[in-house]
């Protein structure tokens, strides 16, 4: 029998990467729902050629564009958050949750409502929500899978052990685009700059947190909530390879390793097939050809994110939504020209202790209504934030 699946953000870069698997056996899937933004004409092209029952673009402006696009097919055509919340109560034997950003946590809580599994990419759903989220997974016997490689890797690991035996996770960074300039330099980066990465081909917003760290900021994060590991097991290390992708240590000394191509199809491949290992199209390793492979600590004065990361993971509580919403807030500070690369950490800093004079961060939000409430009054605060800076 088919496998019902549905891709929530089919548009972007991990969206494509897992329509391509599945478009590779067409046979073995049932596609229920495709989902967008403004790339209208992606996801009609792939709703059509995947046949699938529907496509959902958020913006309810382009629905007629949809419409257009989708004449003839027979593939239904919604639009809006509502409509993608509709589309996440279709039921589905599976679903990637890979919109980007905030947007991506309403889905993946309704679709864990219907016990359905969740294969996980969208970052900000553990980092803002992570214990609401697995509660909600527990609640309906819905499980979640890792998709950042990462996670992907250090869950692989896992297979078979007991978490107690776990001394500690390390989560490697390639250290990004702009891991080679000199420190004094990064203050000058343009988004240009910090939207070149060396090894892995993500979206924009993705690569530039990467050559920021926010995005391994966001990492250890979701590594903490995701595993229930205290954060001091857990540490980054740069690897300029993108080879290992994470390493579990064991009570015995011993250190696992995943090592993959940099290649996003092995994560979704993984998660797609679980618990069984099927061929997936990804290039293989030759360690010979490779030859060496680096690692070392990341500087704090070059990726400040850490530290800050370091900090929510110890206070807990709403901490992790506020860093979340503050780092996308800053993020599209400097995407418009209006902060400097290096000025990103601050304006998540001075967020956070703006709102720790008013209230305790430590007091975690209990519904999905609370972490957004909690998102929106950190993105006011974090604007505030970069007027403030311009002044
Ligand atoms: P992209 O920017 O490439 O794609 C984002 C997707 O979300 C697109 O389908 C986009 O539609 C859609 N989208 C954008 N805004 C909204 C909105 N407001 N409401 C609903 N849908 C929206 O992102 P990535 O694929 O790079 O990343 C997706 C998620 O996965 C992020 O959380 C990221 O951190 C995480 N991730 C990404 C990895 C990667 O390799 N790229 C690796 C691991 C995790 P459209 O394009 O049509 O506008």
């Amino acid at each position: 029998m088919s496998r019902r699946v549905s891709i929530f953000g089919a548009t972007g870069s991990v969206g494509q990467n897992t329509v391509d698997l599945i478009g590779r056996d067409p046979d073995a899937y049932d596609v229920v729902v495709l989902t967008g933004a403004g790339n209208i004409k992606q996801l009609a092209e792939d709703a059509i050629r995947l046949r699938a029952d529907m496509a959902v673009t958020a913006d309810e402006a382009r629905l007629d564009e949809l419409r257009a696009a989708l004449a003839g097919s027979g593939v239904e055509a919604a639009a809006g958050e509502a409509a993608l919340l509709e589309a996440a109560d279709r039921p589905a034997d599976w679903i990637m949750s890979a919109i980007v950003g905030a947007a991506g946590l309403a889905p993946g809580f309704r679709a864990l409502r219907h016990g359905t599994t969740l294969a996980l990419a969208n970052k900000e759903s553990l980092v803002t929500a992570g214990p609401l989220l697995l509660a909600e997974a527990r609640a309906n016997g819905a499980e979640i899978l890792p998709v950042d490689s990462e996670h992907s890797a250090v869950f692989q690991g896992l297979v078979g052990e007991d978490i107690a035996a776990v001394e500690r996770i390390i989560i490697t960074a390639s250290g990004g685009g702009l891991r080679d300039w000199p420190v004094e330099a990064l203050a000058s980066a343009t988004p240009e700059d910090a939207g070149a990465h060396p090894n892995w081909d993500m979206g924009q917003r993705i690569t530039i947190d990467s050559a920021s760290m926010f995005n391994k900021a966001m990492e250890l994060i979701e590594t903490k909530e995701f595993f229930g590991v205290p954060a001091a097991k857990i540490e980054a290390v740069i690897h300029p390879q993108s080879i290992v992708h994470a390493l579990v240590g064991f009570v015995d000394g011993a250190l696992m390793a995943h090592l993959g191509a940099p290649d996003m199809r092995h994560a979704i491949g993984y998660a797609l097939h679980h618990p069984d290992r099927r061929h997936l199209p990804v290039s293989r390793i030759d360690l010979a050809q490779i030859a060496t492979l680096e690692f070392y600590a990341p500087c704090d004065i070059r990726y400040p994110a850490l530290k800050i990361a370091r900090a929510v993971m110890e206070t807990g509580g709403k901490a992790g939504c506020i860093f979340n919403a503050a780092k996308e807030t800053a993020l599209d500070g400097f995407l418009a020209g209006r902060i400097g690369f290096m000025d990103m950490s601050g304006i998540v800093e001075g967020t956070l202790d703006a709102i720790s004079s008013k209230t305790s961060l430590s007091i975690a939000p209990n519904t999905l209504e609370d972490v957004l409430n909690t998102d929106h009054m950190a993105r006011d605060m974090a604007w505030a934030q970069i007027e403030q800076h311009q002044t």
